[in-house]
């Protein structure tokens, strides 16, 4: 039987729409939600296997992509909403009621990725999102407790879904991160 990486992946990746305007994510709970607003498609949409990232129960990988901040809006039950961390450098509002992350927002100004949060578009029944391209942080399974010798068999499940295993970020990524370092530093251009 094929590794689990995360249920909105494991039975194939679902394409994307380009032409998807964007929609609702929705927590978990049963009563009084909270739900976010996104007036947009998402980018970058990838799994990632470090421990921060909410994963649904039982996933090795969470999905998580990103969108523009002023894309995105609380629009009920916003006083359910925690900040997991308040020192990691992307704060993750999570549920209180469900545990679920809603997103997760930067607001240090010289974050490589500020302007863009964090979200799970898992949480959403609308469908047209932009589908997950690669895996990150794939060798951080095993900080969770994954058994180092079947990390084989993890990579070799990721290409067959066509989800590119990195143990960091994809290169388009870790380029925009080298980029902003450099123009920073003086080394490149701004
Ligand atoms: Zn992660
Ligand atoms: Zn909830």
């Amino acid at each position: 039987m094929a590794i689990k990486i995360h249920p909105a992946v494991d039975n194939g990746v679902k394409p994307g729409n380009s032409d998807f305007a964007g929609g609702t994510l929705t927590c978990l709970c049963t009563s009084q939600p909270v739900t976010v607003s996104l007036k947009g498609n998402t980018a970058f949409n990838h799994v990632c296997g470090c421990s921060k990232c909410w994963k649904p129960q039982g996933a090795l990988f969470s999905m998580v992509a990103v969108i523009p901040r002023d894309k995105l809006s609380v629009t009920a039950n916003g006083n359910k909403l925690k900040i997991v961390d308040e020192k990691a450098p992307i704060q993750r509002h999570a549920c209180t009621g469900c545990g679920a992350h809603m997103y997760g927002r930067i607001e240090l100004k010289a974050h490589p990725f500020y302007g863009f949060d964090f979200v799970h578009t898992e949480l959403s029944k609308d469908s047209g999102w932009s589908a997950p391209d690669f895996a990150a942080f794939v060798s951080s399974i095993i900080e969770s407790g994954f058994p180092p010798a079947k990390m084989g068999e993890v990579r070799a499940r990721l290409k067959e879904l066509k989800l590119e295993p990195y143990d960091c970020l994809s290169p388009a990524l870790m380029d925009l991160i080298a980029t902003h370092a450099a123009k920073q530093r003086g080394t490149l251009a701004a």
